[in-house]
């Protein structure tokens, strides 16, 4: 492990320091921030009540009603100043999720990096909400559609990528016109914190937005919950478990808000006869061990085929045994602890049903010579199954890759989507026709579908999100904006007559 000066504490709290984040947050008796680097307590933060959280929906209320008055440009200035505070402080602030979230140096910078990419692309998207103008049956008529503010945007956030998910959400909403209220993850309350005091500053330098615009929440699952039966939050955006999402869900349809459902994925990868190899292996690599098989878009199912099985299982084998473990801060590691100890059960009993059912598992040890038993540190496992059953059908959210051989292409493409998430995928081919048919209307039954590249590691260009179990919801690029506005159509008469739309005559 890198000798570093400071401890993780000491280190974090210098951290939130710089960044702004006000000491009165800290309490005697109140939730724990802690880093999975060593399992220690960085802070003890105080909890929002839940009295504070419903006077925070009011307040973003209030401010809705002010900020959708202002042009959609003017509001793009303020993400154009926000993106400006990430990135002076983008070294800081990807540090902070290293610490908090255990995630490795770069992949901290990457999570801010893509903030300000999504900061970048609103503030160009607030001159481009636009309608369309539509043809009309009716002379002297004119047709459009408008794009108007939605109303308050609630924002509920997974662990494992603390501050990048709400920067989708919040970069999108402001310029949209909503108000942003976030309930971070319990888990990395710093993170979320420390970027509320980054839009604090912009909000300070843009100088005319209404007080309530945007607000976080600190606390648990029963905040999100009340966000989610709050009628005055139009728009729920819940990125997490689908676990999280079956409660969330129903209770937003009761009551007919807007849900944006970004749930667990069970993504796979084909390696067809003519994949390149040496490109698959790392992509596959990065892809299944990347944060710790801690994304939503972690590659866990691989469908080999099989006159290529055995030149590639002897150095995914080699990769997975040498692969470096340990403290992310160390520039050399590539793979960080999970996030908690219940992550590395978790994943201990997946290996286990694995086992049980005639799977032969590489690695998947826990690590305890690195951290004791306070820290979460396993070293990722390959799994060999004999087909596609037991745990291999579920997502677990660690560092596990289930491995199967395939024969056709057709079987293997119906194996990969007979799992009930569909966020990610990918297929490694040089075969044209096998390409072509993976990302078809027959291929894929995925949100993404990748070729030659790894199912993780999207681009903020493009509408993120999956479908069935995954939750059908999708953020960042494309048209993802119109989720956050609602859609108005204007028949307008400028004639002198009343003509009647398919022709009915109604005349008194
Ligand atoms: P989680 O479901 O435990 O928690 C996510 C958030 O939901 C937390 O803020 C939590 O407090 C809140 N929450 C939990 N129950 C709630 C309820 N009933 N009502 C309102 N809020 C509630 O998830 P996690 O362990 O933090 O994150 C890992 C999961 O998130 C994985 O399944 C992963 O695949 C998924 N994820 C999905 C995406 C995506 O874009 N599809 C992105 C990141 C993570």
């Amino acid at each position: 492990m890198a000798p570093s000066v400071l401890s993780v504490r000491d280190d974090a709290l210098a951290v939130l320091e710089r960044l702004g984040v006000p000491a009165s947050v800290h309490a005697q008796d109140g939730l724990p921030a802690r880093s999975p680097i060593g399992g220690e307590v960085i802070a003890t933060l105080r909890p929002t009540s839940r009295d504070e959280a419903a006077a925070a929906i009011g307040r973003a209320a209030e401010a809705f009603a002010v900020w959708r008055a202002v042009p959609a440009p003017r509001r793009g200035e303020l993400v154009r100043l926000f993106g400006e505070e990430l990135r002076a402080h983008k070294a800081d602030l990807g540090r902070l999720v290293t610490l908090e979230a255990g995630k490795i140096l770069s992949e901290g910078l990457g999570e801010v990096q893509e903030m300000i990419d999504i900061c970048d692309f609103a503030v160009g998207l607030s001159r481009q909400l636009h309608g369309l103008t539509i043809a009309t049956e009716r002379p002297e008529h004119r047709m459009m559609e408008v794009w108007h503010p939605l109303g308050v945007c609630g924002v509920i956030s997974a662990f494992n990528f603390p501050v990048a998910v709400w920067a989708w959400n919040a970069a999108l909403a402001l310029v949209c016109g909503d108000p942003v209220v976030w309930k971070p993850s319990e888990k990395t309350p710093l993170t979320a914190l420390a970027t509320h005091a980054l839009l604090e500053r912009a909000l300070a330098r843009f100088g005319a937005a209404p007080a309530g615009l945007a607000a976080v929440l600190i606390g648990g699952r029963d905040l999100g919950e009340d966000l989610v039966a709050d009628p005055r939050v139009a728009l729920v955006s819940a990125t997490g478990s689908t676990a999280m999402g079956r409660h969330v869900a129903p209770k937003l349809a009761a009551r007919f808000a807007r849900a944006i459902l970004e749930l667990g994925g069970n993504n796979a990868a084909i390696v067809a006869p003519s994949a390149d190899l040496d490109l698959a292996l790392r992509a596959i690599a990065f892809s299944a061990m990347g944060t710790a098989g801690q994304r939503c878009t972690t590659l866990r199912r691989l469908f080999v085929h099989e006159s290529v099985y055995d030149a590639l299982l002897p150095r995914l084998k080699a990769a997975y045994g040498s692969v470096r473990i340990g403290d992310p801060r160390d520039p050399a590691t590539l793979i960080g602890p999970l996030i908690d100890n219940a992550a590395a059960d978790g994943m201990a009993r997946a290996l286990d049903e694995a086992r049980a059912i005639g799977a032969t598992v590489h690695g998947g040890e826990r690590l305890r010579d690195i951290r004791g038993e306070v820290a979460a540190y396993v070293r990722p496992a390959l799994v060999e199954m004999p087909e596609q059953a037991g745990p291999m059908r579920r997502e677990t959210f660690a560092p596990i890759l289930y491995v199967t051989r395939y024969r056709d292409l057709d079987g293997a493409i119906a194996a990969q989507n007979a799992v009930a998430a569909g966020l990610s995928s990918s297929i490694f081919t040089g075969d044209l026709r096998e390409a072509e048919l993976f990302v078809s209307a027959a291929g894929s039954d995925c949100g993404i579908a990748n070729v030659n590249i790894g199912p993780s590691g999207a681009e903020i260009g493009g509408a993120f999100g999956g479908e069935k179990e995954t939750g059908g919801g999708r953020e960042s690029g494309s048209d993802a904006w119109k989720g956050y506005m609602r859609r108005a159509t204007n028949t307008i008469n400028y004639g002198r007559t009343l003509p009647l739309a398919q022709g009915v005559s109604f005349e008194v």
